[in-house]
């Protein structure tokens, strides 16, 4: 009985800890919405309509490949 209700808590763990990842990655998703068509690697936050340089790091922004979504 002690073993049945140990493999259920687990269960149970298991399943909140799945429910969390999946309300941070659309969380994420969100937050990282394409606002233009090239991006930072680094700062994904960091977009432009055109090519350029990161505002933060000065990394050349890469163009969003719709292809691999
Ligand atoms: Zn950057």
């Amino acid at each position: 009985m002690k073993k049945a209700f140990i493999i259920l808590s687990f269960a149970g763990l298991l399943l909140g800890t799945a429910a969390c990842d999946n309300a941070q990655k659309t969380e994420t998703k969100d937050a990282a919405k394409p606002k233009g068509k090239y991006y930072c690697t680094m700062h994904p936050e960091v977009t432009a309509d055109k090519p350029g340089t990161c505002s933060k790091c000065g990394m050349d922004l890469v163009e969003r490949d719709e292809a691999k979504k």
